[in-house]
């Protein structure tokens, strides 16, 4: 699970950081709302632990952000000690959870954890569905009608991707980012790679979605 911490005070934000860590979460973190909202925005994160006060951009215009691009990312805000108004902005912004600073760290990781799981079976429970092509993400099966074939983890991982971003442009980059992470030393032919194996398996079984490369800018997974 990968987790962003956006958070300004420097010392909390090392704390929380190492916490979830830890807890072997993947995490990255912003310490100004501009950045913030730029990783945001990215669509990489599970999960965001998002402080209200922040310089540049405050946490409700982020998370208000967040929203009217369409992106159901569970967000948990952190608010001000006793700042009510802050907590009612937050939740009506869209955040799904809200904790009051000072907050004890374990009861943080439960709301994570819950989080985190509430997304997992979002994908986990339903098929993804596109056209007439479907995606069973836990059993790594890609069906259209009476066909079915297996997918590797990897392609499994970029076909999940895709679907969640079907008809919008998705760059390499951020394609690396989501399946091999931000320090990783994939490149963009890993991606043209499994891009290559998921079109000949769409092939086979005469799925009705294709991925479309955009010359320059990355790809699009469409229907055919
Ligand atoms: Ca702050």
């Amino acid at each position: 699970m990968r987790i962003l911490v956006v958070e300004d005070e420097k010392r909390l934000c090392e704390a929380l950081v190492q916490l979830l860590k830890k807890q072997n979460y993947t995490v990255d973190f912003d310490n100004d709302g501009e950045s913030g909202l730029d990783d945001a925005l990215s669509g990489i994160y599970d999960v965001i632990i998002l402080d209200v006060m922040l310089p540049k951009l405050d946490g409700i215009s982020i998370m208000k952000e967040i929203r009217a691009a369409k992106m159901n990312t569970p967000v948990i805000m952190l608010t001000a000690k006793g700042e009510i108004s802050d907590k009612v902005a937050g939740l009506d912004a869209g955040a799904d959870d809200y904790l009051p600073k000072p907050f004890n760290t374990e009861e943080l990781l439960a709301r994570v954890r819950a989080l985190g799981r509430r997304r997992g079976e979002v994908v986990e429970s339903s098929a993804l569905e596109f056209g007439g092509t479907s995606f069973d993400a836990q059993n790594l099966k890609l069906r259209h009608g009476a066909e079915e074939i297996s997918l590797t983890r990897k392609e499994g991982e970029l076909l999940e991707y895709l679907m969640l971003n079907k008809n919008i442009i998705t760059s390499k980059e951020q394609i690396i980012e989501k399946l091999w992470g931000f320090d990783s030393e994939a490149e963009a032919n890993h991606v043209e790679v499994y891009v290559s194996f998921l079109r000949k398996k769409m092939k086979r079984i005469n799925a009705d979605i294709g991925i479309t490369a955009v010359r320059g800018v990355g790809y699009k997974l469409e229907t055919i």
